[in-house]
């Protein structure tokens, strides 16, 4: 099937769609970004991802070139006209097309662009082998709250942990646990559910979020602290969380068994709590 993107207002096939040499998210990784999971046909969490989107604008001084309520329109419209029941939804804003110059131009004009593609839907509760992490030194910057398109520092940590055989990149740094390259760390120590908080070396994670507040409502003690590498490796359970995994338990850390070596029942109960979400939104 022919994939479709929404471009500057315009839609067309994803393959015809181009860009300037010159855009400043190609040049400079002067963008932000989103990617949504599709349910049903259906960009789930939406308005989260849209008030994640303003807090990224915010936060690299970049202004959208539509009114959020339209783009929400125009996205849905898109997700509506592609009918593809599971999929992910990628938005990119840059600072647009205009002479290479650090400084920003005058002018500016936004590039904003949002395409569908199917994947698959993601796999039964608490199934699978364990995810398999390796620890490496955060070489971010300390913005990480902002969804940048500059993720070379996420990029090659991915690729170290292939290299070593291993499913995902967990930042460590001085001794404390902040995130993985492209998901939020949650563990488990004794019955108490902990993420470290969001700011210079968290992403606002919408599943992260979802994740919290279910917690809450089912009466589950949860703490947003700083993780300390030591206590996260000899935790009760541990389990990574993002918009393409939703939750998926880690049995392997730098090459040891950890988190009791399978899904653990608070990660199960989280779990299915998260569906529920998915079905009732
Ligand atoms: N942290 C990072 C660095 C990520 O790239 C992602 C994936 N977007 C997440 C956390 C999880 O966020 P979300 O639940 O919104 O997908």
């Amino acid at each position: 099937m022919q994939e479709l993107i929404w471009i500057n207002g315009e839609v067309m096939p994803l393959a015809d769609a181009r860009i300037g040499v010159e855009d400043r998210g190609y040049q400079f990784g002067d963008g932000v970004y989103e990617s949504l999971r599709l349910y049903n046909g259906r960009p789930f969490a939406i308005d989260r991802h849209l008030d994640r989107l303003e807090l990224s604008c915010g936060g690299i001084d970049l202004e959208l070139p539509i009114d959020v309520d339209d783009l929400k329109d125009e996205m849905l419209r898109l997700a509506e006209r592609v009918r593809i029941p599971d999929g992910f939804l990628y938005l990119q804003l840059t600072r647009g097309n205009s002479p290479r110059n650090h400084l920003f131009p005058q002018a500016s004009k936004p590039t904003l662009l949002f395409y569908i593609r199917e994947i698959p839907p993601v796999g039964p509760i608490g199934g699978g082998a364990g995810q398999s992490l390796l620890s490496v030194p955060d070489e971010r910057w300390n913005r990480c709250w902002v969804k940048s398109i500059s993720l070379l520092a996420n990029v090659l940590a991915r690729n170290a942990a292939a290299a070593a055989g291993v499913d995902e990149a967990a930042f460590v740094q001085d001794g404390w646990i902040s995130e993985c390259s492209s998901s939020n760390l949650f563990v488990v120590i004794d019955h108490m559910l902990v993420t470290a908080p969001v700011g210079p070396r968290v992403l606002p994670g919408i599943t992260r979020a979802i994740l919290l507040e279910a917690a809450k409502a089912m009466g589950i003690a949860a703490e947003e602290r700083p993780i300390m590498y030591a206590e996260a490796i000899a935790a009760d359970e541990i389990f990574i969380a993002s918009t393409i995994r939703e939750l998926a338990w880690v049995g392997k850390w730098d090459g040891n068994a950890v988190g009791g070596g399978r899904c653990g029942p608070m990660t199960i109960d989280l779990h299915k709590a998260f569906r529920e979400y998915v079905a009732a939104n």
